[in-house]
């Protein structure tokens, strides 16, 4: 394929980020991306003209001509006809937005929109972690657990447009803990973030720093490695739930491979080794070697895979 370069954006609850990724040799390049505040309670109608105007800014920034817009947002979007299907709270009158359509019709670039979630994964599966798998399952474990499975370079996307939503699938260490999707008994609570922090503060640690702040995972973490026992304990917790599902969840799909991207996958062996023991418990004997790799791309991992959903059509109808 002759190199090309499309505007990617990635719509986050927080910040709009907007930049050129050019595909099509051994590794995309990504370039000129500038990051504005979304503004989201400003309403939906608002984010859209924001994004608009990233757009065309991006547009103006490319040396050469750009084929088009590949967008990666939060809310559920239906990849098909570029439309946002619903939006939470965060994100109040996105909703309903035809974001596809509108981009297009501002611009005259025609313009692909796939969930950030989808996006990332897409994007780690046929560029970073995942470029040399023929499946892959993704998941981002940070102040939320999201997740999404990719063979051969095709979203699943199941019949709501919703599949991979692994931090609400049920674990047994979260019976009876309530999950910010109004059910009990999810993954989530426990094993994101915040769900350690809890869990630490629950088993005695000291919840602020010297300074009176509160204490954060990445602070968890130095204490765990420290020896800190409800540090270790507390992300012992977390990985093994987290380890459990995925492994569950292998016996389901049989990934060519696990990615695992986020804040929290980034913990030290007290998580990680609780994480891959429960792993190889669930697992089945064939399905237990499948190897569990980080993400590579970072923030570039959603523009990446919003370029590519446009350039490749990143979805299957399920
Ligand atoms: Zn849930």
């Amino acid at each position: 394929m002759d190199p090309v370069t499309i505007v990617a954006v990635d719509i986050g609850g927080t910040k709009i980020a907007c930049g050129l990724v050019t595909l099509g040799g051994d590794a995309p390049q990504v370039s000129a991306v500038e990051k504005v505040p979304t503004c989201a309670m400003e309403g939906g109608a608002h984010v859209l003209a924001r994004v608009i105007d990233q757009v065309k800014a991006a547009v103006a920034r490319a040396e050469g001509p750009v084929a088009g817009v590949g967008i990666s947002s939060a809310g559920v979007v239906n990849p098909r006809t570029g439309d946002i299907t619903f939006a939470n709270e965060l994100m109040p009158g996105w909703g309903g937005t035809a974001l596809g359509a509108e981009v297009t019709a501002a611009t005259g670039l025609a313009c692909r929109v796939l969930n950030d979630v989808h996006a990332h994964a897409l994007g780690e599966a046929r560029w970073g972690g995942g470029r040399d798998a023929q499946s892959c399952l993704v998941a981002a474990v940070g102040t939320g657990i999201g997740g999404a499975f990719v063979e051969r370079g095709q979203i699943m996307l199941g019949a709501h447009d919703e599949a991979g939503h692994i931090g609400h699938v049920c674990c047994p260490a979260a019976a009876g803990v309530p999950c910010s999707c109004g059910a009990t008994g999810h993954l989530e609570p426990i094993a994101a973030g915040p769900g350690i922090i809890r869990e630490y503060v629950r088993l005695g640690g000291d919840e602020s720093l010297p300074d009176g702040t509160p204490v954060d995972g990445a602070e968890i973490d130095r204490r765990a490695a420290a020896g800190d026992a409800c540090a270790k304990a507390a992300e012992a917790r977390a990985g093994r739930a987290l380890g459990e599902v995925l492994g569950s969840m292998c016996n389901m799909l049989d990934p060519s491979c696990v990615i695992l991207s986020g804040s929290v996958a980034q913990c030290g062996p007290d998580w990680r080794d609780a994480m891959e023991e429960a792993f190889k418990e669930q697992a089945m004997p064939p399905v237990a070697t499948t190897p569990i790799v980080g993400g590579e791309l970072g923030g570039d991992a959603p523009l990446i895979g919003a370029a590519e959903n446009f350039v490749k059509s990143g979805y299957a109808d399920f």
